[in-house]
């Protein structure tokens, strides 16, 4: 396959990271955005071992260690009072990196593109090349029609177009979006600003009825804070085509009147303009068709509770380099199908505990807070089987299975 040519279509965290991995392997590849620019702005991401391992293998640890902090504990509070339910430490003694084998990185969006960016070779990345559609041609491969009314072809085609996919209805059939019911503000805080949050170097959920918020360090001095407020409205997402609203800052404060002052000072500190819609993909029957296929969030979108959807789509994009350059004579598109027979089993128990994790974070006063303070509690403990995954080794044959699947929200 390294003669081959490999298209890959937008230049999300997925897509950058299978451009370097198959570059490093000699691989001819192109990628196509839709943007002019490249603008992560005002928000910071988590990549944990899962993914860190990976990205490390590409010559990006230093680069990654000098945006990052790695976060002290996972802290649980009660959102009204404040009182700690349930932590874990994570740096302290090493913890972390001694238990899984790499580090967990608190970084800015912005600066974990830029690394991305410049691990490519100059001209891979097309910016303003928005695809339009596929068609599919006699010999079973597609073509890729643009918006500049061109057309080409590509040995590989490769959507990492994120959850509102093109493409994902052309592979499979069906679009498989499913709003969640919540809606998230976010934000990024200089930790100088909120004088009553304790424990800012941690990873936080504040937790309360109907309404959470997540918040944790990022960038090298723990000098930032990014958050992200989760509540249960709108009940059915009014504009389909919009998944973005725009909003007010009372709106994002309204919900979380009488919280702990750390909670109203966080999501109080910057304007809000934009409601984002939490939305998830339900299980697809398949993430290939013809030469094309799927990755990160247009085959397995989920909900950001347990942060894995950037890791899933690093994990994805190593796997599929490795299939993909394999010298084993398979064609391209039983290698797609291997691809995807390996990942899709895995994506879909993350997206599956993203999805029950939302309602424990928002558990009223009642009968069941015990069983969900208990799974707080044992967050240290259901941990290991997304964090300790090897994506590489898996899709090389070498048998990292996974454990079975707790009852968990992590
Ligand atoms: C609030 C929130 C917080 C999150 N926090 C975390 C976290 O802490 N850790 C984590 O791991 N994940 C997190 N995630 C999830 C993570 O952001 C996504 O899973 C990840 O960015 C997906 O990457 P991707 O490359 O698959 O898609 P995207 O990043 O969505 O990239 C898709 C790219 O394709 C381009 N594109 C789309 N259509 C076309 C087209 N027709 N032609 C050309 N280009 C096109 C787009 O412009 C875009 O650049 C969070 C998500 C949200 C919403």
């Amino acid at each position: 396959m390294r003669e081959e040519k490999v298209t890959v279509v937008g230049a999300g965290i997925g897509g950058l990271t299978l451009a370097i991995a198959l570059q490093r392997q000699g691989v001819d590849v192109e990628v196509c955005e839709q943007a002019r620019e490249l603008d992560e702005i005002g928000a910071g991401i988590g990549l944990f071992a899962n993914g860190t391992r990976l990205l490390a293998r590409l010559g990006l640890g230093p680069a990654l260690d000098a945006h990052s902090c790695d976060p002290t504990e996972v802290i649980f509070r009660d959102g009204l009072g404040g009182a700690r339910i349930a932590s874990h430490v994570l740096a302290e003694g090493d913890w972390y990196r001694t238990e899984f084998g790499s580090r967990y990185s608190g970084i800015h969006r912005k600066d974990l593109q830029r690394i991305l960016v410049d691990a490519l070779e100059p001209g891979t990345i097309r910016l303003g090349r928005r695809l339009t559609g596929l068609t599919e041609e006699p010999g079973g491969t597609a073509a890729m029609h643009w918006a500049d009314d061109t057309v080409s072809r590509s040995d590989v085609i490769v959507a990492a177009d994120g959850i509102r996919s093109l493409v994902r209805p052309w592979v499979t059939g069906t679009d498989a979006v499913r709003y969640s019911g919540t809606s998230g503000f976010r934000g990024v805080v200089r930790v100088a600003d909120l004088p009553s949050l304790p424990d800012p170097r941690a990873i936080q959920y504040w937790v309360g009825d109907g309404a959470h918020l997540l918040h944790f360090p990022i960038g090298p001095d723990y000098e930032y804070v990014t958050f992200l407020a989760v509540v249960e409205s709108p009940k059915q997402w009014p504009d389909p085509e919009r998944w973005r609203l725009p909003c007010t800052t009372e709106d994002a404060l309204a919900p979380f009147r009488g919280w702990h002052p750390a909670v109203t000072e966080m999501i109080g500190a910057l304007p809000h303009t934009e409601r984002w819609g939490l939305f998830g993909l339900g299980p697809l029957p398949t993430w290939s068709r013809a030469n094309v296929v799927l990755l990160g969030d247009s085959a397995h979108g989920m909900l950001p509770h347990h942060g894995q959807g950037a890791n899933q789509s690093v994990e994805d994009a190593f796997a599929l380099a490795e299939i993909l350059t394999a010298e084993d004579g398979t064609p391209p598109a039983a290698r797609l199908e291997r691809y995807w027979r390996l990942r899709m089993p895995r994506a879909q128990r993350v997206q599956k505990v993203s999805w029950v994790t939302n309602r424990w974070l928002h558990i009223p006063d009642g009968p069941e807070v015990p069983e969900r303070d208990a799974l707080f509690r044992a967050v240290g403990t259901n941990l290991p089987w997304v964090h300790e995954y090897d994506a590489q080794s898996a899709a090389a044959g070498e048998d990292r299975t996974t454990a079975p699947a707790p009852a968990t929200t992590h």
